[in-house]
């Protein structure tokens, strides 16, 4: 399909690992339009953690692509290293079992697993002292990224493979041909495109609305902290895995110069709408009772913590449809528009996969794995329109981590 032209809108990791399996297979000309600089969205506020043990058999199937596709861009980026620390996901024995239900998924999907008690995962990490009751669901293929690191480098290898990346543009429409979306309006004029694909994260409730598809997903303002230095041997790594931390309502992991990357939910809070096309992330904030909170209840998990404090925030916004699956494919309504969005706090995790299996539809009209469960028009419309009128705290959304 050498003439043909994909259009992507948005320099997230989702946007940008599109472009990258794309440019990659040859596509054609891959263009990406992003309104601010390259990963000005949620992607560089993450806090990159993955683990592969998820709750829907689509889920593991695509984290798997995921996990195998990290450790190739290890090689493939300069200046990016995935640190296969494995991801420990703890439970506690109210929430263990349902847990414990996905357990002959993961055996059937082979997806590596080992469940730890409190006592094993003292002896694996001294500086972790879990609750006598606590049980690890260790992932050893898990771990995390530095996003700050990742985007940069996955933008570098997108211009090296010939993607135009061009920053400061905003898509402001859609141009259509009977129904079928055949271009973008931007800032800058009109762009034609066979193909164009949506990855704009909470943006998608201002860009899609309009044309017929009002994004089932309900954002939330969602932040993360790194903390100063554990000692002055900043070459030192904490020996710990990146750590789901349920019981603990968190989540921490190591962090560059000997640090901790830790990080929460607020559920009592409302979710945020987008306010405007133009919106900026910067513009959010969290109470400073937040970082205190999270503190408060992580410290007994990893009594390191207890030595630092709080060097930095970065506060942004997570999305979470209607089931708590992304949304991820063809939008049958507009033909021509791809979406992917919606991967609520695990979007970093997804993006290998997310940007090959996006890459997948635009260019064969299939993809390796069934992602009918994340089709973007899976709801019923009245469904929809009843999710979307509902003003919800995010406790009362669906409740899903990395
Ligand atoms: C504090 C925090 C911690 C997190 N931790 C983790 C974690 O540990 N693990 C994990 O897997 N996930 C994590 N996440 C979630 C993850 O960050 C997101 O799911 C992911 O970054 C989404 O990527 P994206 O490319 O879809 O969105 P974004 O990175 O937001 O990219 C969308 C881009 O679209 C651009 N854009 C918007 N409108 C337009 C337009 N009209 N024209 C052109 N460009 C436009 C924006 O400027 C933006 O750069 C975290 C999120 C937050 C906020």
């Amino acid at each position: 399909m050498a003439s043909a032209t994909a259009m992507i809108i948005g320099g997230g990791v989702i946007g940008l690992s599109t472009a990258y399996h794309l440019a990659r297979r040859r596509f054609g000309r891959v263009i990406l339009l992003e309104k601010g600089p390259v990963g000005d969205g949620a992607s560089t506020r993450a806090g990159g953690i993955i683990t592969g043990l998820l709750w829907s058999e689509t889920g593991v199937l695509a984290r798997k692509i995921s996990l195998a596709l990290f450790r190739e861009l290890s090689e493939d980026l300069p200046g990016y290293r995935f640190s296969d620390v494995g991801c420990l996901n703890l439970f506690d024995p109210p929430t263990w079992p349902e847990r414990q239900r996905l357990l002959p998924l993961y055996d059937r999907l082979g997806a590596p697993y080992e469940i730890l008690d409190a006592a094993e995962m003292r002896y694996r990490w001294p500086e972790l002292t879990p609750a006598e009751t606590d049980i690890g669901l260790f992932d050893p293929l898990g771990g995390y990224s530095e996003p700050e690191e990742y985007a940069p480098a996955l933008a570098q290898r997108c211009r090296e493979l010939g993607v135009e990346i061009r920053e400061g543009v905003q898509v402001t429409g859609f141009v259509q041909h009977k129904r079928r979306v055949t271009g973008v309006t931007t800032t800058e004029g009109a762009i034609g495109g066979d193909a164009v694909i949506c990855t704009v994260h909470t943006w998608t409730q201002h860009l899609l609305t309009q044309p017929g598809w009002p994004p089932p997903f309900k954002a939330f303002v969602h932040q993360r902290y790194l903390s100063t230095p554990l000692s002055s041997d900043t070459s030192a790594a904490i020996q710990l895995p990146a750590i789901n931390a349920n019981p603990y309502n968190g989540y921490i992991r190591p962090a560059r110069g000997h640090r901790l990357l830790a990080g929460g939910e607020t559920g009592w809070r409302e979710e945020f709408r987008t306010p405007s096309p133009t919106f900026h992330m910067p513009a959010l904030t969290t109470p400073l009772s937040v970082q205190e909170r999270l503190s408060a209840n992580l410290t007994p998990l990893v009594p390191a913590l207890g030595r630092t404090c709080w060097e930095s925030e970065k506060v942004g916004l997570i999305a979470f449809s209607l089931d708590g699956e992304p949304l991820l494919g063809p939008l049958p309504q507009l033909p021509g528009l791809y979406v992917g969005c919606a991967f609520h706090s695990g979007g970093f995790a997804y993006n290998p996969a997310a940007g090959l299996l996006l890459a997948e539809f635009v260019a064969d009209g299939h993809t390796q794995i069934d992602v009918s469960a994340f089709a973007p028009d899976r709801f019923a419309p009245g469904e929809v329109a009843d999710y979307l009128a509902a003003t919800v705290v995010q406790d009362e959304a669906v409740r899903r981590r990395h």
